[in-house]
């Protein structure tokens, strides 16, 4: 897996504990629930805050074979190439979700196909969906966020300025999922009889 993320430095994206309940504005403590494994924030009226990783969901979004990857104009990250993504909003579908990031950060309307992966970032407390999708109109131009769009063929993949472990997972999937590109089987290893090689 990947070192390399620019969100290393950052906390969680969830912030940090909260103090007060949102339900009742009740201070919160630390506490043990019975048949829980860890202790839950909770306050004297016994409302239980959740604390659990966030979705992020976003595309590889494919025309003609390239994949087009948005230079980020915020932190973390900022200067470095990433896909399309965003966090997950309630009451969304994730490849709607995934489409709406897209289409908000690039300009491009896009059809969202196959799942690439799904990505755990413990330390970032989030799990990432990355979709490929299909541009199907529109017209690249760089949302508020991003400060330029471009679409890359497999080979020229910029691998050195990528933002986040996630990109480059994503993209090594996809790349590894093109025809030919596969991780490669080597049947002459397998047949039996051959002589060894040299
Ligand atoms: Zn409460």
């Amino acid at each position: 897996m990947p070192a390399r993320d620019a969100s290393d430095a950052y906390p969680l994206t969830l912030g940090p504990d909260p103090r007060f309940c949102p339900a009742c504005g009740e201070p919160v403590s630390a506490r043990a629930l019975e048949e829980d494994h860890r202790p839950r924030l909770v306050c004297a009226n016994g409302h239980v805050t959740w604390r659990n990783p966030r979705i992020v969901v976003g595309t590889l979004p494919v025309r003609d074979g390239r994949v087009h990857l948005a230079r980020r104009d915020i932190e973390p990250g900022r200067g470095r190439w990433s896909y399309p993504g965003g966090f997950l909003e309630l009451g969304e579908a994730a490849a709607e979700g995934a489409r709406r990031e897209t289409e908000e950060e690039t300009r491009l309307r896009v059809q969202v196909g196959r799942l690439i992966g799904a990505y755990s970032r413990p330390q970032a407390g989030v799990v990432t969906l990355v979709y490929e999708a299909d541009v199907v109109g529109g017209e690249v131009a760089p949302g508020a966020e991003t400060s330029e769009v471009r679409a890359f063929g497999a080979d020229d993949i910029p691998w050195d300025a990528l933002a986040f472990s996630t990109t480059e997972s994503a993209l090594r999937d996809w790349v590894a999922s093109l025809p030919g590109r596969g991780p490669r089987f080597e049947p002459e290893l397998y047949v039996e009889g051959d002589p060894p090689d040299g």
